[in-house]
């Protein structure tokens, strides 16, 4: 099969049977978008679900963030993990977003991660999901699939996936297809055993051509 023909069935097989993927993140504008995504690195998107409601009551804005302190915050996000280095970086966050942004979160790769707690995942993920641009965030569903299936080929860093992908899709599905993969990743394709007889995409799945059907 052509990579071609790959990818083609992928989104042929992701847009009849996730037609509008979303992410599991509940936010209200940019700025809860940019907390829960800084909240996810190494949590799930249900622990963060659980804190982010009396997180957004007690710090509304970047500006009342950016005025608190990490003591206080790390009470209200103890329950996730690595919370003293994510209190510290949602305050400096808010910081730099209030002093140099005026508190409006920028649209812009570079700028995004200007601050704290902000590497290019987080900077992918709020440029594609909050500002609508083409953009492919990897993180390890995106980087453990995309390499199953044979989307990518030889990655050895997130880099030089979400170059690939953003290569063989066509950039207006990749805002899809950025949430297809953490999906399928999550709940079908996971990490210690995929769920191969569950999967429709055998046929055109690398991983399980060469070590499932064919060991
Ligand atoms: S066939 Fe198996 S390895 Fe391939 S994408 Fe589906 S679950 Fe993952």
């Amino acid at each position: 099969m052509t990579q071609k023909d790959r990818y083609a069935k992928v989104i042929q097989w992701f847009s009849a049977n996730m037609p509008n993927p979303k992410t599991e993140l509940e936010y209200r504008n940019e700025y809860e978008l940019l907390v829960a995504v800084i909240l996810s690195a190494q949590c799930t998107d249900k622990r963060v679900n659980a804190i982010t409601p009396a997180f957004f009551e007690q710090y509304p804005t970047p500006q009342v963030l950016a005025a608190s302190n990490e003591e206080s915050i790390y009470q209200v996000i103890k329950s996730c993990s690595y919370p003293n280095n994510k209190a510290k970086n949602l305050h400096n966050m808010a910081i730099k977003l209030v002093e140099k942004f005026n508190g409006v979160v920028p649209s812009d790769m570079a700028l995004l991660q200007e601050l704290p707690g902000v590497g290019r995942k987080t900077a992918n993920v709020i440029i594609s999901v909050a500002f609508g641009i083409p953009a492919m965030a990897v993180d390890t569903h995106v980087f453990r699939v995309s390499a199953r299936i044979g989307l990518t080929q030889n990655s050895k860093t997130p880099e030089d996936t979400e170059k690939q992908l953003v290569a063989g899709f066509p950039s207006e599905i990749l805002h899809h297809a950025h949430h297809w993969l953490i999906l399928h990743g999550r709940y079908v394709c996971k990490a210690r055993k995929p769920l191969c007889n569950e999967c429709g995409l055998t046929e055109c799945c690398d991983f399980y051509q060469h070590n499932i059907i064919a060991p």
